[in-house]
């Protein structure tokens, strides 16, 4: 039995809304961004998960290291750091944990996104 998922994102804005072509190396485009081009370009990844789709597994990554930051700290020392650039004013919680929430995410995408490059330089390597 699989329960891998191949899931796909947006190379551009990295959304997972993107349309497939049905043939290889047909044109695949992204419902959120004018993103178009061919489906090898598409940061694709496979997960042995139970998840659906690829905005689930993000999400859950994402609250994954939302959960390590909170446990060692760096999720309150980035807050601090905020409010030392002077991006948030007072110590206003909901708002420092929506800027910690998507610290987190752009984590995520960002491993998904280095994962991507090594798969691509492994390739041309070869
Ligand atoms: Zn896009």
């Amino acid at each position: 039995m699989s329960d891998k998922t191949k899931s796909y994102f947006c190379p551009s804005c990295n959304s997972p809304l993107v349309n497939l072509p049905a043939l290889a190396g047909g044109e695949a485009s992204c419902q959120k961004c004018t993103w178009k081009g061919p489906n090898t370009e598409l940061l694709g990844y496979e997960f042995k998960t139970g998840f659906d789709n690829a905005e689930e597994i993000l999400h859950a990554f994402a609250r994954d290291i939302r959960l390590l930051m909170a446990q060692n700290e760096s999720g309150l020392k980035m807050g601090q750091l905020i409010i030392k650039w002077g991006l948030v004013q007072n110590v206003d919680v909901p708002t420092l944990s929506r800027y910690v929430g998507n610290v987190a995410r752009a984590i995520a995408v960002s491993v998904l996104e280095t994962r991507k490059d090594i798969e691509k330089e492994k390739q041309s390597v070869s």
